[in-house]
């Protein structure tokens, strides 16, 4: 067994490495950008070196840096992860030449497998189904659309260098094709450095469904079932599962036994995924294989009690599987949910920012987390906004859904918007939870998922006003305290005033939508130990106990519960029975005339790229008319007109970059 190995990546990935190579009494050693230098993989490393700026193109990505980085270290292997140089093929011959072990698939398997197109051909060749398309070197874009037409609509443009859900367009009709066609190909160059394309048939309703496959050096080659990663947003995946609702052990070996013979058409070694297209009677087509460790593999070792990157490491020194097909087995259910820094009601507009408060639920057999990060680090924007993998086991699917439930409920982050609320409606949803499985699950279940914005619930609200009361009569012991006269009546923080009526107010306005914001007042009546607190006419005995820091003990007339309430600037957010509500404390001192009705629109969600102009200085605009394309965070973002108006000048041009909050385009709105 190696002594000593190199983790080329970071974040959540990294971390899990490092816990399996620990467990094997394997020295680690991590890389890490600028960005990352106290990142929690570079922490948990034994050792660490430093690679060069945030941008992963500077960093993560640069072979020759970690190459050397290993020479330095003595490390005898590299460790990959997923994503960044994981499937890059001349990476692997590199290491290769300079004697150093890749944990992963010889270079021909990636190269095999690295082109969509290509990859197609292989396995059309070794009796693997395919999805109907055209896979051709012919990129003409007459050509292609002629070929999309004999397809029929709807039909997928998909890059063939492309992954993670990226530069994939979905076309319904011939007239949509061109511009689809030309926007696959400008995302597939910026992502991929590659654009060529192929088309598939559209299948509705499908499944994706995958098979881990795993194979060594000395010719055996297994799967270790499937996982259902149906349920996905923009073609990214949200929920994974295994094993997959409604399999049969006949349909199960089926799909395993092509995985296998997919692995071996290549001459696969370690671990790998084929992924397959399921149709709702079940028939199946080839889709793509990732030559790595998938993001999803945790609910595979939850499943079979294996560790999967002790089986990599094993592999990648020349060791036999460590079991036969024969021996592996399913037992229970898993699921995992990816918690991510994004707004789901703002498109998953991918959010950064400090992690304030950050405690995930508690760690057992039946509940695990992987992440990479840890209270007070910051989801930047140079790499994917990942905040942790929730993963739950039990006996039986349902079981799995009630520990996902509680599990989400209790998880409080604070400080950056996250995904947690809309995953624990997606958990709710019945038709997941139903296992009514396809990946336009989320898409037609949008009314739920998304629901209105609804007004803060009465208890919230109150919540947050003794929070408040809380931290003031805490403040005021403090500096009681540090006084010379602790027991002046001036630090008495009982409501008392010198002629003055005993009623003051708390304001909070509601910060989950931007335009029309509500201004609720909290009337405060001090009695004794308590307050009287009247909101919208109703009046409310409370109480309430500081447990820490933001943990409160909180008494609403006959009612007791225990919430938490997070405290950033002006911003305060509410845990409160498995739910989150955000709010900001209202100053009257600093209140300002609301008078930006189209102000957040035109000025950059975040800091990015111009793609394109989509509009032409001067040019009259309905509301919503799309002005110009913004490329942050390896996604595109549409930038629309926020009323009937004019463009009066842009501010940047095609390719310039913007910072965060930068104002985009001169509008003037329609009187
Ligand atoms: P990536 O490499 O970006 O992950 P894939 O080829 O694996 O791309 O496809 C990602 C997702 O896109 C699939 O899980 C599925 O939801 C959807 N998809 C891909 N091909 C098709 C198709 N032919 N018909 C319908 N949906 C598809």
């Amino acid at each position: 067994m190696f002594n000593k190995i190199l983790i080329a990546n970071r974040g959540e990935i990294a971390c899990r490495v490092i816990k399996t190579a620990r467990r094997m009494g394997i020295r680690t050693v991590a890389v890490y950008s600028e960005a990352d230098a106290n990142a929690r993989h570079v922490r948990l490393a034994d050792e660490a070196v430093l690679l060069g700026p945030a941008a992963a193109r500077e960093s993560y990505l640069v072979a020759d840096r970690i190459i050397d980085a290993c020479k330095r270290t003595g490390a005898q292997a590299v460790h990959p992860g997923y994503g960044f140089l994981s499937e890059n093929a001349d990476f692997a011959d590199a290491l290769a030449a300079s004697g150093i072990a890749f944990i992963g698939p010889p270079a021909s398997a990636i190269r095999a497998m690295g082109s969509k197109s290509e990859a197609k051909k292989l396995m059309g060749t070794a009796n693997v189904p395919l999805t109907p398309g055209y896979h051709g070197d012919d990129q003409r874009p007459t050509l292609l659309h002629d070929e999309a037409e004999k397809i029929g609509y709807p039909v997928l443009i998909k890059a063939a260098a492309g992954g993670g859900g990226k530069g994939m367009r979905l076309v319904e009709k011939s007239e949509d094709f061109p511009d689809a066609l030309a926007s696959c190909k400008r995302e597939a160059i910026s992502s991929f450095g590659d654009d060529h394309v192929l088309i598939e048939k559209y299948i509705t309703k499908p499944r994706h469904i995958e098979i881990q496959v795993f194979a060594d050096t000395l010719g055996n080659c297994v799967y270790l079932f499937e996982r259902d990663c149906s349920v996905q947003r923009r073609h990214q995946k949200v929920l994974e599962e295994a094993p997959a609702p409604g399999m049969t052990e006949a349909r199960r070996r089926e799909m395993g036994e092509a995985a296998v013979a997919a692995a071996k058409a290549v001459g696969y070694v370690g671990a790998g995924t084929v992924e397959f297209i399921a149709n709702q009677d079940g028939s199946f087509y080839f889709m793509e294989m990732n030559t790595r460790l998938q993001v999803e593999h945790p609910v595979t070792e939850m499943i079979t009690g294996q560790d999967l990157v002790e089986w990599q490491l094993r592999v990648a020194c020349g060791q036999p599987l460590p079991l036969a097909q024969n021996q592996l087995q399913i037992r229970g259910h898993a699921l995992e949910a990816r918690i991510y820094a994004e707004d789901a009601n703002k498109g998953f507009l991918p959010a950064t920012g400090k992690l304030v408060r950050l405690v995930p639920p508690a760690e057992s057999i039946n509940v695990r987390v992987d992440t990479g990060v840890e209270e007070g680090d910051e989801i930047t924007p140079f790499y994917d906004p990942m905040i942790a993998k929730l993963i739950v086991w039990d006996e039986t699917r349902d079981g799995a859904l009630a520990r996902m439930r509680k599990a989400l409920a209790d998880y409080r982050v604070a400080g950056l918007t996250t995904n947690i609320d809309f995953l624990s409606r997606l958990v709710a949803c019945p038709a997941f939870a139903g296992a009514d499985l396809d990946t336009g699950l989320i898409e037609r279940q949008k009314d739920f998922l998304f629901p209105a914005a609804q007004p803060t619930p009465r208890d919230a609200l109150l919540v947050a006003t003794v929070g408040e009361l809380l931290w003031e009569q805490h403040a005021a012991r403090q500096v009681a305290k540090n006084s010379g006269d602790p027991w002046s009546p001036w630090h008495a923080r009982d409501g008392w005033r010198m002629n003055l009526s005993a009623a003051r107010t708390i304001s909070f306005r509601t910060a989950q939508d931007s335009d029309g914001d509500t201004l609720i007042d909290a009337v405060i009546r001090y009695q004794g130990d308590q307050w009287q607190i009247t909101l919208a006419g109703t009046t409310t005995l409370a109480r309430g106990r500081k447990l820490d820091d933001d943990r409160f003990a909180v008494e609403l007339d006959d009612r007791r519960l225990i919430a938490s309430v997070v405290a950033v600037d002006d911003k305060r957010t509410v845990f409160l029975q498995g739910s989150t509500y955000s709010l900001l404390r209202d100053d009257p001192l600093h209140r300002v005339d609301a008078g930006d009705s189209h102000g957040g629109g035109l000025t950059a969600p975040m800091p990015g790229k111009i793609v394109a102009l989509l509009a032409q200085p001067g040019q009259k605009v309905e509301k919503g008319t799309p002005l110009l394309i913004l490329e942050a965070m390896k996604m595109e973002h549409t930038i629309t007109a926020p009323a009937t108006g004019t463009v009066k000048a842009f501010c940047y041009a095609p390719g310039e970059q913007v910072a965060d909050g930068a104002a985009l385009v001169e509008f003037e709105g329609d009187a």
